[in-house]
């Protein structure tokens, strides 16, 4: 099945049937922006600027779902930096300090390795919408994405009417809120390993699934085990959105970074502030833009929602 996905083609090579399909979807990204920047913006968050060089960076460790050739350091003034794999910990010391609500279109580099070329999922460089609110939980976390993708596709069915007529996909559907939630043991110990396949096949509207061990940020209960995290599915398609409760407790930190083996001297401020109790509970989350207008366009590969596309094990002139 995956041997038969067409890679996204540079704009140079492009058939002009294939630039007005590229200038639909395009469209549809643009509006995708405007109406989730605005719906932020609205709710009184703050928008931040990105930054692509820092000495600390996501760990992307252990996450089930990361696979990682190599990850990019580069010398600068005598210091190491790193390419940005995503602004987590920029948002938790954002959050705990200046910016109660706050949200970044952020650079997230991450070299994916060349196998994940055809999953039609993956690229090695994409823009998350990645936010973080001080003082919420999951639940309001829930609500404020349901409700921002619930008024991004109801607009999207009137103002890109058009594009999603000529990208077939008139369909679309407004979802429903509140969106159901599935535990991750309950859909392991029904499917299996697989069950992110089956989950994907089955589901006819938007899911959480939560408590999926991962990252030593995301809130881990250690008297459950159970960790306050979340992902949403969409239907057909998939993962769109992780994010959890956060970890701000020093102790706790501290004893996942090492069990996870997680270098403590990448992430000094994270442990130096908790320590002090300056690292607040926060909750957030970071969906990816070309995933969710992949979903959107109903395109065989989120490639194609790049003016650029950054597919992996395959690098272009632009
Ligand atoms: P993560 O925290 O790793 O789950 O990333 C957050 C979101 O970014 C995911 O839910 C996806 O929407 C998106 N994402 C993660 N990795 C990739 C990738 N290699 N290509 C495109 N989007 C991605
Ligand atoms: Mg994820």
């Amino acid at each position: 099945m995956q041997e038969l996905i067409l890679l996204p083609k540079p704009l140079d090579q492009l058939t002009d049937p294939e630039i007005k399909r590229k200038a639909c979807i395009g469209k549809i990204m643009t509006y995708t922006l405007k109406s989730l920047t605005n719906t932020y913006v609205t709710k009184g968050f703050e928008w931040l600027l990105p930054v692509a060089l820092s000495q600390s960076t996501d760990p992307l460790w252990p996450d089930p779902g990361a696979s990682i050739e190599k990850r990019i350091e580069v010398n600068i003034y005598d210091k190491l930096v790193r390419t940005t794999a995503s602004m987590i910990v920029h948002k938790l010391v954002g959050c705990s300090t200046v910016y109660e609500k706050l949200f970044i279109l952020s650079p997230n580099i991450r070299i994916e390795k060349a196998e994940r070329a055809k999953t039609g999922k993956h690229i090695y460089e994409f823009t998350q919408l990645d936010f973080e609110i001080r003082n919420a939980n999951s639940k309001d976390i829930f609500r404020l994405v349901e409700d921002t993708l619930c008024t991004l596709i109801k607009g999207l069915k009137v103002e890109c009417k058009a594009e999603l007529a000529a990208l077939h996909r008139s369909d679309l559907k407004i979802p429903k809120a509140p969106f159901k939630v599935l535990d991750r043991t309950d859909l392991e110990a029904k499917h299996g390993i697989e069950w992110e396949a089956r989950i994907c096949r089955e589901i006819t509207e938007p899911v959480w699934i939560v408590n999926i061990p991962r990252e030593f940020y995301d809130y881990e209960d250690f008297a459950t085990g159970r960790w306050d995290n979340y992902d949403l599915f969409m239907p057909q398609y998939g993962e769109v959105l992780s994010g959890s409760r956060r970890e701000f407790e020093y102790e706790k930190i501290y004893e996942k970074m090492e069990r996870e083996q997680v270098r403590k001297e990448n992430y000094s401020i994270i442990l130096k502030m908790a320590k002090e109790g300056r690292l607040k509970p926060t909750a957030g989350a970071g969906m990816g833009m070309e995933r969710i207008v992949g979903y959107i366009t109903g395109v065989e590969h989120i490639g194609e929602c790049q003016p650029f596309p950054r597919v992996p094990g395959n690098v272009h002139e632009l």
